[in-house]
């Protein structure tokens, strides 16, 4: 027992050190990893319906951002594609980022919000504040930075639809030209999930590094709310957990003590959980078993183990469940982000070159 604690506390240090003196940065390798930054929302599909009218692009929601302006040399970026660099402006991107990361029948003010979310993002990666493992300036990737569709996969994804909801996703682009999000005059890392549940998650539990602004609060998820159950046969969950977490040493039958919550966070996440012979935080377990989110109950029912996951994704920053059902109460987007988004206000970006 107290080699395993040790083995615990020398984790959570390496952690903390580790993030000690950084934004969150995605960590995807090890098995003790921290979670994605942005996982990708897993929209819905469209359904199929006759094409909406195409509506004339709506001028900027504000001309002047209370919190001023952040300065960055050029709009111009380079997104890596399947793998090869593509460059092009920050704007065409997000129409490409907000399309890949929700369902384009969302509410018009949820997908503004998510277009400033994924606007601040992209912007820290221009200021070099974060980086991007494809050493352009981000990627496709939503497990490194942003799902993100090329315009030329949409007609497919979208089908009769595509002028209706091009023109969703261009009104959110374009009605929020050149806004981001800003805490003490600093661009924020701007995280987001698909789903929270009843409450977000608070940076340090997720990250190791606690963020002002990126602090729980609720989320009105109502029937909206990701609720999921995950089974696993007794045999398979055992093999995972052993060839990942070899200390873990879980053999058959499974015994009350190995599946064993030791704690949760103020929003209810599984913070550590006892597998066998050692403890590991429950977002280390999350990637192993590919579970939902870390906010679950555990029950073993005869040979399987069946994990029920509430909402989808880390769990910190906006929820874009969250979002889309304060949209749906009337809420706008700034009042979105500035819910997810503790104490930020918006600015816009400035660019000293023309990027022509
Ligand atoms: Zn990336």
């Amino acid at each position: 027992m107290p080699g395993m604690l040790l083995s615990l506390l020398i984790g959570l240090i390496a952690g903390a050190l580790l993030f000690s003196s950084a934004e969150p940065q995605p960590q995807s390798s090890s098995p003790a990893a921290l979670l994605p930054l942005v996982p990708a929302s897993e929209a819905p599909a469209p359904t199929q319906e006759l094409p909406g009218a195409q509506a004339p692009s709506p001028a900027p929601d504000c001309t002047a951002a209370p919190g001023g302006a952040v300065t960055l040399p050029s709009p111009l970026i380079t997104v890596s594609v399947n793998g090869s660099p593509v460059e092009m402006k920050l704007e065409d991107y997000l129409i490409g980022v907000v399309a890949g990361e929700m369902s384009a029948s969302s509410e018009p003010a949820a997908l503004k919000a998510q277009a400033v979310a994924a606007r601040t993002f992209t912007a820290l990666h221009m200021q070099g504040r974060a980086s991007c493992k494809s050493g352009c300036t981000v990627c496709d990737d939503p497990g490194c930075c942003q799902a993100y569709k090329s315009p030329d996969e949409l007609p497919a994804l979208w089908g009769e639809k595509y002028s209706e909801y091009m023109e969703n996703i261009r009104s959110a682009v374009e009605g929020t030209e050149g806004l981001v999000a800003i805490y003490d005059g600093k661009l924020i890392s701007a995280l987001y999930h698909a789903s929270s549940g009843p409450a977000t998650e608070s940076s340090e539990e997720v990250f190791a590094v606690a963020l002002p602004y990126l602090v729980s609060v609720d989320s009105r998820e109502g029937n909206s709310e990701m609720v999921t159950k995950q089974e696993f046969s007794a045999a398979d969950l055992v093999r995972r957990i052993n060839a990942a977490y070899p200390e873990a040493n879980m053999s058959l039958p499974l015994t009350p003590g190995d599946l064993d919550v030791w704690g949760r966070t103020e929003s209810g996440r599984v913070q550590l959980i006892r597998i066998g012979e050692t403890v590991i935080p429950g977002g280390a377990l999350r990637k192993v078993l590919g579970l939902k989110s870390t906010a679950f109950e555990v029950k073993k029912e005869g040979s399987a183990v069946i994990f029920t996951c509430l909402g989808y994704g880390h769990g910190v920053g906006m929820s874009q469940t969250g979002a889309n059902q304060m949209a749906k109460e009337g809420a706008d987007f700034e009042e979105i982000l500035k819910h997810f988004y503790t104490g930020t206000e918006l600015a816009s970006l400035e660019f000293t070159e023309p990027g022509e």
